[in-house]
Parts: structure tokens; sequence; C-alpha cells
């Protein structure tokens, strides 16, 4: 078995099953943001990943991409309910998103998760050369961290939840919750998308287990893990060359004229989930279209709603809320050929996801709470005429970093409704100093930051983050 020094765990693994019929593997990215994220990094340094590949009872041979070493773990249709849709989606991610949807405590799920999560720490202690470092991946695998050091305590391990760690008081609710937080803790280095996160770490950590911890360290059990906030990023150079591409600008002209040339795009692109703020946008649209602040004749609204964990009962009935009331904002206030909202319950792939953001006015990213929120740091790489307007929640992560968004409750419908105008009636000039402030920040904040600040945190001597460019 070959060893690396650098070993990725996540829940998946960045391409299909079926992505390699004639044995050439292609990157799969996946409409979620982590193969997103990392897929810029890991074709730089020698690394192995380590990921459920997407299929039953299988664990295919798959060839290496580039530099990474794929190594599938296999899940039988059992564990996938338990683990995955059970406690990893229906316990955690409810719960982690300040529970806006009732997080369901089944006691059977949570011996599936330790199980699946033990198989992950096995596999990544039998890849890891001594020494290595393993970098483990949100909140699918809170306690491969724990597992993974009694099995190679010589490996230095991190840990990056992708997803927003809740305040004490709803972490609490959770019926196991020392374990769950002991598992994260086996760290060396615990990295959150903000600071916040951090905090409520250290606060959990004294409470329950009386240790001592800092908004940056804990000290548990006489050793010392260091936390902090790493905010995620994109791969600016491969969406602003996306955007400047011709065929891409044309498709955007033409993406435009088959909209039937409005003054205004407005454009919303997420998976479907409860988390994204979809239906309080809609609320917000359809009362402005009935207000008649909103005319079909010259807005038009594109919202892309990418299929997600349709196996999760909440799941299936926001799509059809959410159908429905596109149903009937359509009906209400659409017209013959012009409809109020096109409404896409599809994938894009990334060209076409930057023709798209191209075509866009006003990109409406307003999710109830998001860790980081990719979607916004795209649309903002894509404006390269630094045209536009970006209109951001306050409870995704992106707003840490976008002062100059048009920044927004989503849950205040109203609030919402004035800043959609605002966004829309803003002065070009005023618009286009946001919009360059923006891109200035993310610039200085890509994948290849994030990745680079992560590693040299967690291995001193930058040893690591030394391979990338
Ligand atoms: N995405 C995609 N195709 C789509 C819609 C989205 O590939 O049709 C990608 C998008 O480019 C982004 C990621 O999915 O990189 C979504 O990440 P985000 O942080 O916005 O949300 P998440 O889905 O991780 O909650």
């Amino acid at each position: 078995m070959r060893q690396s020094s650098l070993v990725v765990v996540a829940n998946r693994l960045p391409l299909d099953d079926n992505a390699a019929p004639d044995g050439a593997c292609e990157w799969r990215r996946s409409p979620g943001g982590l193969a997103s994220a990392l897929h810029a990094i890991l074709q730089q340094t020698p690394a192995t990943w380590i990921g459920w590949n997407g299929g039953i009872d299988s664990a295919p041979v798959l060839p290496d991409v580039g530099t990474l070493r794929i190594r599938p773990v296999s899940l039988s249709s059992e564990e996938l309910q338990g683990y995955y849709e059970g406690f990893a989606n229906s316990t955690l991610w409810p719960l982690y998103h300040d529970a806006v949807e009732q997080p369901v405590f089944d006691r059977g799920w949570w011996e599936t998760y330790r199980a699946v999560n033990q198989r992950f720490a096995e596999a990544a202690a039998e890849l890891a050369e001594p020494g290595a470092a393993i970098w483990i991946q949100d909140y699918h695998l809170q306690l491969v961290p724990q597992l993974l050091r009694e099995l190679r305590p010589d490996v230095l391990i991190g840990f990056f939840l992708h997803v927003p760690f809740p305040p004490p008081e709803l972490f609490m609710q959770l019926p196991r919750r020392a374990e769950l937080l002991r598992g994260m803790l086996g760290a060396d280095l615990v990295g959150f998308q903000r600071p916040q996160a951090a905090h409520n770490v250290a606060q959990l950590a004294v409470k329950l287990f009386g240790a001592e911890a800092t908004d940056d360290q804990i000290t548990l059990d006489g050793r010392t893990v260091r936390t902090g906030a790493f905010p995620v990023s994109i791969d600016v150079t491969e969406m602003q060359a996306l955007a400047s591409r011709p065929d891409i600008v044309e498709h955007a002209e033409q993406l435009r004229a088959d909209l039937g040339q409005p003054r205004r795009v407005l454009l919303s692109v997420d998976r479907l989930d409860y988390t994204k703020g979809i239906e309080h946008r809609l609320t917000a649209y359809s009362e402005l279209l009935r207000d008649g602040r909103v005319k079909v004749r010259d807005t038009v609204m594109v919202q892309v709603a990418v299929p997600s964990r349709e196996r999760v009962d909440s799941y299936r009935v926001l799509r059809d809320r959410i159908e429905g009331e596109v149903g009937r904002i359509n009906g209400e206030y659409g017209r013959v050929g012009e409809p109020a909202i096109h409404y896409l319950n599809q994938s894009f792939d990334r060209a076409d996801l930057a023709a798209l953001y191209q075509t866009a006015d006003l990109m409406v990213v307003t999710p109830l709470r998001d860790g980081m929120n990719l979607v916004a740091k795209e649309y903002v790489a894509a404006r390269s005429d630094n045209s536009g307007a970006l209109v951001l929640s306050e409870f995704a992560g992106a707003a840490a970093e976008f002062e100059d968004a048009f920044l927004v409750n989503p849950h205040d419908v109203d609030g919402l409704k004035e800043t959609l105008l605002q966004a829309m009636d803003a002065d070009p000039a005023d618009l286009q100093r946001r919009m360059a402030a923006m891109r200035d920040q993310l610039q200085r904040h890509d994948i290849l930051a994030w990745a680079r600040t992560y590693l040299t945190a967690l291995d001193h001597t930058g040893r690591l983050a030394a391979g990338l460019r």
C-alpha cells in the first residue's frame, strides 16, 4: 500500500464511479462547495483523497488524477441511510444551521455514524506515511480526528468544518454532544469559517469537559488543540478565465436574448435546501410584483435550484412547496412567453454557471444560514468589468468578507424587498465601486491562499504548503 504525506478525508470523492469508463478519470465537480474548493489545490501537491464514491457496496480501484491518489470507501444502503441521510443530514445539518428545520434525533443513526467514521479513520491510518498530515473535512466525519489519533498518534491531524458551528444552547440539544465534541477535538488544528464558531466550541469545551479554553486554543486531556477561522474561497483564476472565454461571453448574450432582453436579470443559484432562504426570497419577489414595484415586462428572475438530498423527506417536501409557489407566481404575474420566474431544477457545469453569472445584473444570495456560500464569490469573480450587484445575506459566511455587498437579513421580507429595490436602482458608479472592492478582497483571498494558510497553521514549518503556487 503506497502511503502519502498529505491525506484528505472527505465524505465524497471528487469524481464519480462511472467517470472513468475508459480508464481516464475526470474531476466530478459536485454541486456542493467542497469538491470545488479542494479541486484547485490538490492538483498541485501529491496527496491521497479518501471518500465515498457515490455507489452502494462498491469501492472500485480508481486511477490517479494527476498527482492525486483516489481511495474509495464503500457504504452499504443501510449505512448511507443512517450515516449520511440520517445523522449527518437530518440531525447535524439542520442543528448546525440554526435549526431552521427541526433536527431529528434517532438513536439508531448514531451507531452507524460512528461505525462509518471508524472506517474512514482506518483508511486514513493505512494510507498516511509516518508523520503525515491528515486533513479531515466537514460534519460528516466529526469523530474521525479522535478515532484516527487512537490509531496513529504520530500523524498531524487537521479538521475543517465547512458549515457553521452552532451556539452552545443549540449544540447542547444533541444527545451525543460530548462524544461528538471530543471527536472533533482529537485534531491538532480545528478550522472554522468564522471566529464565532471557535468561540462557541471553546465555551462548550469548558462547559462539557472543564477544559481550559480561549478562542484560539483548548487544552484537554493534557493536549492542546488549536482553533481558528480560515474562511474558504474559490479558484478565482479559473472563474475569471471562464468568464472571459469568447464562447461563454457569447452564451451569456444568447441567454439574455432568450430571456427577452429584459432591462434587469436577477439570478439565484442554490442547492434546493431549506437553509438557502428560497421561500423567503420568493415571497419578497412575489410581493414586489403584486405591489407593482417590479414589472414582468422589464425584470426577470432566474432561480437555479439544484436537486439535493432527494431521499431525505424534508427535501422532497420543500421541493413541492417551492415548485408550488413558483407556479403560483408565474400563474398570477406571468404573461404569455414572459414568465416572472425562470425556474431550473437542474445542475449546471462551471462554464454554464459562468455564463449565467455574466447575464445577471443582480445576484441574490439570501441563505438563512450558510457556512460560506461559494456562489456569491463566484459571481464576484465572474464580473470582470466591475458591473453587477450582489445582494447577500448577513448570515452567509461570505458577508464577513464582502462588506460592500447589499447586505440583508433574509428573515425580514420587507427589508429584503427594500434591499432588492435599492440594488436594482443603484447608481452604476456606486455598483462599480462596490464590485471593485469585493473583487480586490477576493483576489487576495482565493482558494490557494486558504489552503496555504490552513496547512501552514497545521504544520508550523510550512512544509505542506510549500508545494502550492
Ligand atoms: N454549483 C454547480 N452547479 C450548479 C450550481 C452550483 O456546480 O448548477 C456549484 C457552485 O459553483 C458552487 C457550489 O456548487 O461552487 C455551491 O457551493 P455553495 O457554498 O454556494 O453552497 P453548498 O451547496 O456547498 O451549500
